[in-house]
């Protein structure tokens, strides 16, 4: 055989491959994209976006910004973004417009942008007029633009316009529904052919205010005079703040920069319906909305570069966005919430001082809860500390009395003694009376001085056991004003005759004049008591020559002083220490608890007692208590 062919082509033929070859080409051309009938997703657009103001010129500016992102967003295309600022509006000159129209025109001749958006007014006027030159086959979306400012006769198939209604009068009505005192509108408008244009506008819709209301137009003051009218302007009068652009002096202004500046100085509060100035200078009120504006401009934008007709989006124009309030500036106004329209809103609420230092305050709140417990628990313990003490006086009155009683036992004999010797002068007078009146004639002065004499005993008697039950009393701690003169010498007199009986000679000196203390005086009783029977223990036990006992008062500074000294052999240095200590005692039928007693008394009343052996002999107790205030009392 010559040459071998393959078996397909002898079975098949040339025409059925030529089919296969076809069939293969078809499905090709059904997976890969077709020609440069749609262009590929990833190819960018190009964007031109035009500027009325300047990049940074509130309001336009945030429109501009909130477009941009919202685009980018929302964009299946890769965007390349171009801004243009058009500058005439704000320097109100138009003669700089053709060199910036010759200049877009060979910055786009070899690629034209896919869109055109301006900004504003200016832009919107400057797109509308030059697009036969520069732009004639590129869509074009004219965006935040009052209505009224759009040509409308000049809008082709290729425009779509997304504009906004400046409802003056609406948004007069709801200042004076927010501050409904309002006497005075003044207006700040500036001075451009724009701004006499929307000033013009706005005293046509102030017409049915002013039976209500006047308005004060400040467009024929420079910025300067209108800052010096707005920081002395009347009460109830508000400032509406329009546009400020040009002033009526030719100065050109950034709308941000003046607005700031007439807050400043502002005396009255500042309203405007542009949305970009809420937040910082104005109270609020129907605005217009940045994001529904920008949302219609950038869905219109979307739709045109996907191939839609502009001229086919009819978008109505845009009114107010429902009212919102800076809570900031109403606090500051002092405008009532229920005066603002329904659905409104109130943001820039400055939160609770619980809600801004929440922590802080709880921090305190528990700490001032912890204090309370505390200063609740040592109110507590202090009332428990006093009743513990108004007890343990109790006590110790208790015991004093018991002390008193065996004082008093150690008395009995002067007692006895003391109430015997007036009793029998008593019965000797009244025998020798009886005798002297049963003769003829007794004489009568004889008998009358007797019984003068009768009378005198039964006086002493009488004093000896006043003084007794005085020393006896059982009374409660009870503190009063009184003469620790007095207190003293009742209980000397009460102890002279045990002291006589002892051949002891007991001698007191007082304070010529009262010394007030404030004391109970049955327990200072037994104190000058207590120091007296151990004084005379002490020399009665004592192989010593002089007897003698000092008791004397006396006043040193704020202190009244009583000192008790004796001629006894005083107290052994080692001992001196433990004295007031409770059942100290060197006596074998001593109890130890006379002193324990009277340090306990005179701490009760604030005072102190010290025990010392002078110089001179025997030993010395001063005792030492705080004069009454408000007296005097004189050494
Ligand atoms: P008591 O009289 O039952 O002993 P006190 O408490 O009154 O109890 O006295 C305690 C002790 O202090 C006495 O035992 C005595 O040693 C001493 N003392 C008190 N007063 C004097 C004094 N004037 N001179 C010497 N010692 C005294």
């Amino acid at each position: 055989m010559s040459g071998r062919v393959p078996i397909g082509a002898i079975k098949l033929g040339w025409p059925v491959v030529a089919a296969r070859l076809c069939v293969c080409l078809l499905v090709l051309a059904a997976i890969l994209p077709g020609p440069a009938s749609s262009a590929p997703h990833w190819e960018s657009k190009h964007v031109l976006v035009l500027h009325s103001f300047g990049r940074d010129f509130r309001p336009w500016s945030e429109y501009a910004l909130s477009i941009k992102a919202e685009l980018k967003r929302q964009s299946p295309w890769p965007l390349d973004i171009q801004e243009h600022s058009l500058l005439t509006a704000r320097l109100n000159d138009l003669e700089p417009e053709a060199p910036f129209v010759d200049y877009l025109r060979s910055l786009y001749q070899s690629r034209p942008p896919d869109i055109v958006i301006s900004i504003g007014a200016p832009a919107a006027r400057f797109v509308q007029k030059f697009r036969t030159q520069l732009f004639p086959d590129t869509p074009m979306v004219l965006t935040a633009v009052e209505q009224r400012l759009v040509d409308h006769a000049g809008l082709t198939d290729n425009d779509t316009v997304v504009s906004v209604h400046n409802d003056f009068s609406g948004f007069f009505g709801s200042i004076l529904q927010v501050l409904p005192d309002t006497r005075t509108i003044a207006v700040v408008i500036g001075a451009s052919p724009l701004e006499k244009f929307w000033l013009d506008e706005a005293k046509k819709e102030a017409k049915p205010f002013e039976n209500r209301v006047a308005f004060v137009w400040y467009a024929d003051l420079s910025f300067e005079d209108i800052l010096k009218r707005a920081a002395a302007l009347p009460p109830h009068t508000v400032l509406f703040w329009g546009l400020m652009s040009v002033d009526a002096a030719g100065v050109v202004h950034e709308g941000d920069l003046a607005l700031r500046s007439l807050h400043a100085v502002a005396n009255a509060p500042i309203f405007s319906f542009q949305e970009a100035f809420f937040g910082e200078d104005t109270v609020g009120g129907p605005m217009h909305s940045i994001a529904e504006s920008s949302r219609k401009t950038v869905d219109a934008t979307i739709r045109i570069l996907g191939g839609e007709k502009p001229g086919n989006i009819k978008i109505e124009p845009i009114g107010f966005a429902s009212p919102k309030y800076d809570w900031r500036e109403m606090q500051r106004w002092g405008i009532s919430e229920s005066n603002l329209p329904p659905g409104s809103a109130v943001l820039f609420r400055e939160p609770s001082i619980w809600k801004k230092y929440s922590w802080q305050m709880a921090l305190i709140a528990g700490v001032i809860l912890v204090q309370g417990m505390l200063i609740g628990l040592l109110l507590d313990e202090r009332r428990r500390r006093r009743l513990a003490e108004v007890e343990s006086r109790q006590r110790l009155a208790e015991l004093a009395h018991v002390n008193r009683y065996s004082a008093a036992g150690e008395l009995t004999v002067s007692i006895a003694h003391e109430l015997n010797q007036p009793l029998g002068s008593i019965l000797t007078n009244t025998e020798t009376a009886e005798l002297m009146l049963k003769s003829s004639s007794p004489n009568l002065d004889e008998v009358k001085e007797i019984l003068a004499d009768i009378r005198r005993d039964d006086q002493r008697a009488s004093e000896v056991i006043r003084r007794l039950r005085s020393v006896l009393k059982k009374t409660p701690f009870e503190v009063k004003d009184i003469d620790l003169n007095e207190t003293v010498r009742d209980v000397v007199g009460f102890v002279m005759t045990l002291a006589e009986g002892r051949h002891i000679a007991l001698k007191y000196t007082s304070t010529p004049t009262e010394l007030r203390i404030r004391g109970d005086p049955v327990q200072l009783q037994q104190v000058v008591l207590n120091l007296i029977i151990n004084a005379m223990d002490a020399i009665s036990g004592a192989q010593v020559g002089k007897l003698e006992i000092g008791v004397t008062t006396s006043r040193s500074g704020a202190y009244a002083e009583i000192r008790v000294s004796d001629t006894g052999p005083g107290i052994a240095v080692d001992d001196l220490e433990n004295v007031f200590n409770p059942f100290f005692t060197t006596k074998p039928q001593g109890m130890g608890m006379g002193l324990t007693i009277v340090r306990t008394i005179i701490e009760a009343h604030h005072g102190q007692i010290v025990v010392e052996n002078p110089p001179s002999g025997g030993a010395l107790f001063t005792v030492r208590l705080p004069v009454a205030r408000g007296r005097s009392t004189s050494t």
